[in-house]
């Protein structure tokens, strides 16, 4: 499956300045909306991703995803693995599981991310799961940024935030440059980022 054509042909790879939910900044941008537009695609992704848990062997009752970036394609696996779909939402900075969603003493979660970069925002969900009682198997993304080590993918380094002693799949390894704010190149050159999340579609 090559997810970077996907993404590339929903236009939903930016180039720019940006600055990514972890902090870091980027010349490029994944918009995974814009690449889930089209619910035959985000079928299309989530199977594969699904196929490979199931070839894993890894079993769960429960997908969850951190809000909102991850909703579309944890609903999405979810589905092709034919379990619930739940997800967690930050309050007042904390990631918490609300809306009457319920997490058995036991259950098997998996928690999905459209893409994960650092895994912080995955790494606070399992957090909320297990604080619940959940048993937490397994760690998924549409693609990974490089940071974190993937079943059958690159090796990932210290700034991952997912524990290493759980399986984490992804369909792919986007290798794109990533900055420390203080040592992005970018700065100089464009000034400040933009997030491109949170600025109004052109109308
Ligand atoms: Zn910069």
């Amino acid at each position: 499956m090559d997810v970077e054509a996907i993404y590339k042909s929903a236009d939903a790879i930016l180039t720019g300045h940006f600055l990514l939910s972890s902090g870091a900044h980027s010349g490029y941008y994944l918009q995974s909306a814009k690449a889930l537009e089209d619910p035959k695609t985000a079928e299309k992704l989530a199977r594969a991703l699904a196929e490979q848990i199931r070839a894993a062997a890894v079993e769960a009752q429960v997908v969850c995803a951190p809000a909102l970036g991850g909703i579309l394609a944890g609903y999405e696996l979810a589905r092709a693995l034919g379990v619930r779909s739940v997800f967690t939402e930050r309050v007042e900075g904390q990631m918490t599981l609300r809306r009457g969603f319920e997490i058995a003493k036991g259950e098997k979660v998996i928690v999905c991310e459209d893409i994960i970069t650092t895994g912080g925002s995955a790494a606070e969900c399992a957090k909320a799961i297990e604080e619940r009682g959940g048993e937490i198997v397994a760690f998924a993304a549409l693609a990974n940024r490089g940071f974190c080590r993937r079943v059958g993918g690159v090796a990932g380094d210290d700034t991952c935030k997912l524990p290493p002693n759980k399986p984490f799949f992804a369909l792919a390894d986007f290798d794109f440059p990533i900055y420390p704010p203080d040592k992005c190149p970018l700065c100089a050159k464009y000034g400040k980022p933009i997030k491109p999340g949170s600025r109004p579609s052109a109308a």
